[in-house]
């Protein structure tokens, strides 16, 4: 099969692969749409010590089975494998399970992820495609699943609905533009900045959401004046940027895992009463939910997704490394 296979840092190459094997309790997958995802980008540029070249990268995948329980279905992956067994697993927290693994990685067990004509993955993974989304779109599902844990996350430990508290996303990539869209269309919140230092960027994310699209800089982003923060960008900067903006009692959602640490205002977060939330990932309840709020249109429309051929990733990877892209996201076409 032809695949898009990362074999060094900043080196992606597309080239003839082995094709997956048959596994028990799997199926292959012959993929359509396969999204390119932060996560991706952080391997390329070789801080990823989860995802070691030579690797098939891609984990937001949509297709066809081609071998296994449903041939011939369309589906959609959950690419989040758990063991199923652990208290995690058991208590409906299967992200948090300490054998999950993705596709697309290799530590510590190897998993080919989806830039490529076809997938292997157990049989629990995978969902029936809803008739209403499209096949191309599909691959949207798993960020929306990560921005929608992340935002109900938050809403758990607000004071006040969402609908009337005041709300700034770091980072107007895909996962800052979905956590805001379903910040705005699904949970009603009124009061939306989205922070992005990309000006591309902001116009792209100005198109779809009901909010204001700014730049770090801007005088929009008040000190200590939002309720709840989004850090989809993670940082040593934004994080600082967030505990400055948000208000006595607030909560910041910590999405990124752009910088693993550096300084931060402890001091504040201690006397304001700061709730600082780590999210990751999403469970199988959000992914469903997810699925549902896409076969009901509940986002808006997704034009804001640029598609490419597979065979043309290479580039895609580059313009989103140099900046030059400005789509929140880009779906390979297989
Ligand atoms: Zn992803
Ligand atoms: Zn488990």
């Amino acid at each position: 099969m032809h695949a898009l296979v990362y074999t060094d840092t900043q080196t992606i190459i597309y080239r003839e692969e082995k094709n997956p094997k048959v596994e028990n309790g799997e199926s292959i997958v012959k993929v359509s749409a396969s999204g390119i995802c932060g996560s991706d980008m952080h391997a390329y540029h070789g801080k990823d010590n989860r995802r070691i070249p030579p690797l098939i990268l891609g984990h937001e995948i949509s297709g066809t089975i081609d071998k296994g329980k449903f041939a011939g279905k369309k589906v959609i992956l959950n690419p989040l494998i758990t063991c199923g067994k652990c208290d995690y697993c058991t208590n409906g927290r299967e992200h948090l399970c300490n054998k999950r693994i993705i596709l697309g990685m290799n530590k510590p067990i190897e998993k080919q992820g989806g830039f490529a004509e076809y997938v292997s993955i157990p049989n629990q993974n995978i969902y029936e495609l809803p008739k209403t989304l499209e096949i191309n779109e599909a691959p949207i599902a798993e960020p929306t699943a990560v921005a929608l844990h992340a935002v109900e996350l938050g809403e758990r430990e607000l004071s006040k609905p969402l609908k009337n508290s005041k709300a700034l996303i770091i980072g107007g990539g895909a996962i800052g533009l979905l956590s805001g869209l379903i910040l705005s269309k699904v949970k009603e919140c009124k009061e939306i900045v989205i922070v992005d230092p990309n000006n591309k960027r902001l116009e792209e994310c100005s198109k779809y959401l009901d909010g204001e699209a700014v730049t770090p800089d801007s005088k929009n982003i008040i000190d200590n004046h939002f309720d709840i923060i989004f850090d989809s960008v993670g940082l040593e900067i934004t994080r600082q940027q967030a505990i400055k903006k948000v208000r006595p009692g607030g909560i910041i959602i910590h999405i990124g895992l752009t910088q693993p640490s550096g300084s931060f205002d402890f001091r504040k977060a201690t006397l304001q009463e700061i709730t600082f939330i780590g999210t990751y990932c999403y469970t199988n309840k959000d992914f469903e939910k997810t699925l549902s709020i896409l076969a009901n249109k509940k986002i808006g429309r997704l034009d804001w997704i640029e598609y490419r051929k597979l065979k043309d990733g290479a580039t895609a990877f580059k313009q989103i490394h140099d900046g030059s892209c400005s789509a929140p996201k880009i779906i390979l076409l297989i």
